[in-house]
């Protein structure tokens, strides 16, 4: 086992397991600071991989392969929170795998992430474990019309989740889930969608990029806005959540927290996620030190660096949809010469995948917001 007390330099070497687009700018951040990168993952020529010093193909359940990965790393963390626990685990027996594997635990589980954070007192949608027609019957009751089923594992991107907006429609939404363990929310009618994205490092050391506003279109993220046009009084607060969920947490590394802000001023967490997250992608133009760059300090045992906002930002997402009609017509959008393109290497455009983001920076955000959209609008020309 490696000693867990020196802080991991570059030249050393950083294992990824996931090989996805955060891996990807997480190793484009790696790399420019010396460090090498290992990526682990099922796939071949993937975003992470590309970038990466080596990328290794095997399954998540291959625990030889990942314990083989690790004993050639200095560290281990990982792009995505779905990671299977043993993998975690058995990735920890030859390297430190930051944050660590309980994170994980807690994070991959709606149900548990949600009993974690009410258990600490923290705000969030009300909810209720779903096993039976009966739960789900004194469920709606409590929370009444419309309410969202959620499956209690391995969701993301409205993935797994169901609204229900009349009695009638519960029974199907629960055999369309089918044996799984689901989680009732009542619905939230907010006023907007907030996040904090935030890093802790191995001393305790905190550091965030504020409050980020989030549109989200088909349950997708569509859009970011940096700074959130919101009170400082919901700001401050807001960033005390986060602080207090990465304390509790004992997070190292980076974890952003989404919020629905309600109409009349209340912040309820949504859900967790334990890595650098899409609404943080536009700390990469925007700010002194990104997101990416904050994980790789802060798994490495180095000092947090400024989360400084150069200028208000908005990141617009790139989905495969933009594909239907040919590739994009990349230049009509960078004739907008405050807007940064960032594209992951995919190789197949679907419909709902994410292919990469435009950045704008303004002097406000409401103007960056403004330019990142016809900046995206140009890609796809309407004759
Ligand atoms: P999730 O996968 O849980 O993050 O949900 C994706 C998106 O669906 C959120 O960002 C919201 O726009 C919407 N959504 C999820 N849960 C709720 C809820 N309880 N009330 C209202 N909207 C929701």
């Amino acid at each position: 086992m490696k000693d867990l007390t020196r802080p991991i330099l570059p030249g050393s070497v950083i294992g990824v397991l996931g090989s996805g687009q955060l891996g990807r700018m997480f190793a484009i951040a790696a790399r420019r600071m010396g460090y090498r990168v290992h990526t682990f993952s099922p796939e071949t020529d993937t975003p992470t991989g590309q970038i990466a010093d080596v990328e290794i193909r095997a399954q998540y359940d291959d625990l030889r392969a990942v314990r083989s990965f690790a004993a050639a790393v200095d560290v281990v963390t990982f792009e995505f929170e779905n990671v299977l626990s043993e993998t975690a685990q058995a990735a920890a027996e030859f390297a430190p795998v930051r944050p660590g594997g309980h994170i994980l635990h807690v994070t991959q589980h709606r149900l548990r992430e949600k009993t974690f954070l009410a258990s600490k007192g923290l705000p969030v949608t009300p909810f209720c474990p779903v096993r039976s027609d009966v739960d789900l019957e004194a469920g709606l009751a409590r929370f009444g019309y419309p309410a969202v089923l959620k499956t209690a594992g391995f969701g993301y991107d409205g993935k797994g989740q169901t609204r229900i907006n009349a009695p009638e429609e519960a029974a199907p939404a629960l055999a369309a889930a089918g044996s799984q363990e689901m989680v009732l929310e009542s619905f939230v009618d907010f006023a907007c969608e907030l996040s904090v994205v935030a890093a802790r490092g191995i001393d305790g050391d905190f550091a965030h990029w504020g409050v980020i506003e989030n549109v989200h279109r088909h349950h997708i993220l569509d859009l970011s806005i940096a700074p959130a046009r919101i009170s400082p009084a919901v700001r401050d607060e807001a960033i005390a959540i986060a602080r207090a969920v990465l304390e509790q947490l004992e997070v190292v590394g980076v974890l952003c927290v989404e919020f629905f802000l309600t109409r009349d001023g209340r912040l309820l967490i949504n859900e967790l996620a334990p890595r650098p997250h899409n609404s943080g992608h536009l700390t990469f133009d925007a700010c002194v030190t990104s997101q990416f760059e904050q994980q790789l300090r802060a798994v490495c045992g180095l000092p947090l660096g400024s989360t400084a906002l150069l200028r208000p930002a908005a990141m617009a997402n790139l989905l495969g949809d933009l594909w239907r009609d040919g590739s994009p017509d990349w230049s009509a959008a960078l004739r907008y010469d405050q807007v940064k393109l960032h594209l992951y290497g995919k190789l197949e455009p679907k419909a709902g995948r994410k292919m990469g983001h435009l950045t704008a920076m303004a002097p406000t955000v409401e103007e960056a917001a403004s330019l990142v959209r016809q900046a995206r609008q140009a890609l796809t020309p309407t004759p």
